[in-house]
This record gives structure tokens, C-alpha cells and sequence, in this order.
């Protein structure tokens, strides 16, 4: 068994980084705890804490072939919500769990997350369009 923890992150796909920190940390007032690039994932992301334990993660391509880039082109070149991501206890059993269930998952097995979180995607077929991160912190 696994349980959810909460709303860990948002993870929002921008064009570029900078451009979109003008609205979330100079307009909004969130402050960026920094940047890093995830090589495995080809994205260069950056966490805001929104003051209650989730964040809005900002995700920009760093290569053709990334994830965010292929959603930005699927968006019309525009940036926007590209996946939501709940902290679990135990990213394990809910793998595990989930797929017992019949659930489909893109990751059979955790991977690493910015900031050295265990992460796993719910493939979107299997959670009705919404591209679903499964998220343990250490
Ligand atoms: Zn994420």
C-alpha cells in the first residue's frame, strides 16, 4: 500500500526560463530555490515554493527531442500546465500498487527527479489525458 501526501509540484512547460521568471518570480513574488539541468530528461528546470509545500516547477527544453519541447509544439508553441505531480510515501508500492490495478505506467521503475527525488509518470492514457509524476522525497 502507498499513500498520497499531497500536491508535490506543478510542472509547467515555458518556452525559456528567464522570460518566465518576469511573471513567477518578479511579478508573483515566488522565490526560485534554483535551477538544474536534468541531462536523462533533456529539460533545465527551476522549483518555486508557493508557501504551503508544493511548488510550480518551470520546465524548459534542452534539446529538440525533450519532453517540453514536444509539448510546446503539441500546444501551438505556447508553454502551459505539462504534468502534476503527487508526493507519495512509497514510490515503490505505488508502482507496484498502481499497476496491480491495471494501471499504465510510462515508468516501471523510480527514476531520478530534480532536487534527487525518486520520480515515476502515470502514463496519461491511464489517467484520462493528465500526465500524472508519482514523487518521493528522500
Ligand atoms: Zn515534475
Amino acid at each position: 500500500m502507498f499513500k498520497i501526501l499531497g500536491v508535490d509540484h506543478i510542472g509547467v512547460a515555458v518556452s525559456s526560463l528567464s522570460e518566465a521568471n518576469n511573471f513567477w518570480t518578479t511579478a508573483l513574488g515566488l522565490e526560485c530555490t534554483g535551477d538544474e539541468v536534468v541531462a536523462e530528461q533533456k529539460v533545465k528546470t527551476s522549483f518555486n515554493p508557493t508557501g504551503n509545500g508544493s511548488e510550480i516547477e518551470l520546465l524548459e527544453a534542452t534539446a529538440p527531442d525533450s519532453p517540453i519541447a514536444k509539448y510546446i509544439e503539441k500546444n501551438g508553441g505556447r508553454g502551459g500546465i505539462q504534468h502534476i505531480a503527487l508526493r507519495v510515501d512509497d514510490i515503490e508500492a505505488a508502482i507496484a500498487d498502481l499497476q496491480a490495478k491495471g494501471i499504465r505506467m510510462i515508468d516501471t521503475k523510480p527514476r531520478y527527479g530534480a532536487g534527487g527525488a525518486s520520480i515515476a509518470f502515470v502514463h496519461p492514457k491511464s489517467s484520462f489525458g493528465v500526465l500524472v509524476e508519482l514523487c518521493q522525497h528522500k
